[in-house]
């Protein structure tokens, strides 16, 4: 049976492992950290088109029952001035979407989604380097000096991915595009209830988004325009300097809704600069391949990233199961993902406009479908 060395255990690495089980192929995923549940303060929402991806796996409910429903965009002139309530995404599409959740509530709920499925994480297996034994068997080697093998090897390592490095030494590097994101949580029982809804506290230079889980616990993010800092200087930001950063901010942009709710948090505070990857030249090279932000990273503009991954996840699943060996499964899996995740990174970025986003979220993989006919009709 195909067995595959999965770095990376954050959401494409699971999912991957999960599609590849439901393929017919067996899967270890190696992560470097200890535990997923570190970056506490970061959340995530998950689009229509990652419950699709999900759902081909029948792993769409571990995710929703970790998450909450935010499914409509408030926005708010300055001045307080409400603007009409809209729709987030798309109404084409059966799945209860979209939803809001820690990044470390999304990572433990596919964990245990795929441990359930009786998959396989190690975690403190720090990747470092790759090599093929004569028999074609590709060795993973980590930094604790361990060996791991399999038939092929799959780099869902993130956008400091390692693997990359593999598939092409000289592959560009992470682009700054000048933003930090900042986001925060306070439980104060003065700031509005947003039930279901994005508050998008609208100011001159910048928005601040607010939701309420069913908790009563609310969770806001920005992105302000900056500087790049070194990955050094920005890991030594306090949670209260990176605070003081989106206060000094809001207040002298006169965005008074924002400064309260940011007013309204202590320290649960966290912040980081927005990178997106410019394209790559190829994300295979013998048995080795890319996923999610490893192949193609976006700015979070579009709340994008993680869906995306999950996409990428079932879609080679199903090339590598109906396609006869790995280069054809590759080549025909980056034939189908490729224009697609390439046209995020560059709506993400405000290179490209569109007149909705339904491109993005009626996306839709259908399981059953050989990969055989879709690759062939696109060449
Ligand atoms: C601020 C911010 C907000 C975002 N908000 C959203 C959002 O709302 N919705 C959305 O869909 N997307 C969002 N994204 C994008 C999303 O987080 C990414 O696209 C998504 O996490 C990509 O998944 P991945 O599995 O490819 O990578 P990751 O989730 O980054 O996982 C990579 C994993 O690989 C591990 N790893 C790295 N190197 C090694 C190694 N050498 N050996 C072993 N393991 C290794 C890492 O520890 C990590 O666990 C956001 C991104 C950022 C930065």
């Amino acid at each position: 049976m195909t067995h595959a060395l999965i770095i990376g255990g954050g959401i494409a690495g699971p999912v991957t492992a999960m599609a590849l089980g439901k393929a017919g192929m067996t899967a270890t995923v190696y992560e470097a950290y200890a535990s997923g549940a570190d970056d506490i303060g970061a959340f995530m929402m998950i689009m229509h088109n990652g419950f699709d991806a999900l759902g081909a796996l029948d792993a769409q409910h571990a995710v929703v029952a970790n998450s909450f429903s935010t499914t409509k965009n408030a926005s708010f002139e300055p001045d307080g001035t409400p603007l009409p309530v809209r729709p987030i995404g798309t109404q084409r599409t059966t799945f209860a979407s979209p939803r809001t959740l820690k990044r470390a509530d999304l990572y433990r709920a596919l964990h245990d989604e795929l441990a359930r499925r009786g998959g396989i994480i190690e975690h403190g297996k720090r990747f470092v380097h790759t090599t093929t034994d004569p028999s074609g068997t590709v060795v993973a080697h980590f930094a604790d000096g361990s060996t791991a093998e399999g038939d092929l090897l799959v780099g869902a390592d993130g956008i400091r991915s390692t693997v990359r490095r593999i598939v092409d030494p000289s592959s560009p590097s992470p682009r700054f595009v000048g933003l930090n994101v900042i986001f925060g949580y306070t439980e104060d029982r003065s700031l509005p209830f947003a039930d279901d809804v994005m508050r998008m506290l609208r100011g001159k230079r910048a928005t601040l988004g607010h939701t309420t889980s069913p908790e009563g616990e609310h969770f806001w993010y920005t992105r302000l325009p900056g500087e790049e800092m070194s990955q050094a200087e920005a890991a030594a930001m306090t949670a209260s300097e990176w605070r003081q950063l989106a206060l000094d901010f809001f207040v002298s942009d006169g965005n008074v809704l924002a400064a309260d709710v940011v007013s309204a948090t202590d320290d649960a505070v966290l912040g980081r600069g927005v990178y997106d990857m410019p394209p790559m030249p190829t994300w295979h090279r013998s048995s080795v391949v890319l996923v999610g932000d490893a192949a193609h990273a976006a700015s979070p503009a579009a709340a994008q990233g993680a869906s995306m991954a999950m996409e990428d996840s079932v879609v080679l699943a199903k090339c590598l199961r109906d396609l006869p060996d790995l280069d054809q499964a590759f080549a025909a899996y980056e034939l189908v993902r490729r224009e697609r995740a390439e046209r995020l990174v560059a709506y993400s970025r405000g290179d490209i406009r569109t007149p909705n986003g339904d491109w993005l979220y009626s996306h839709s993989i259908d399981w059953e479908e050989p990969v055989r006919r879709v690759a062939q009709e696109r060449t």
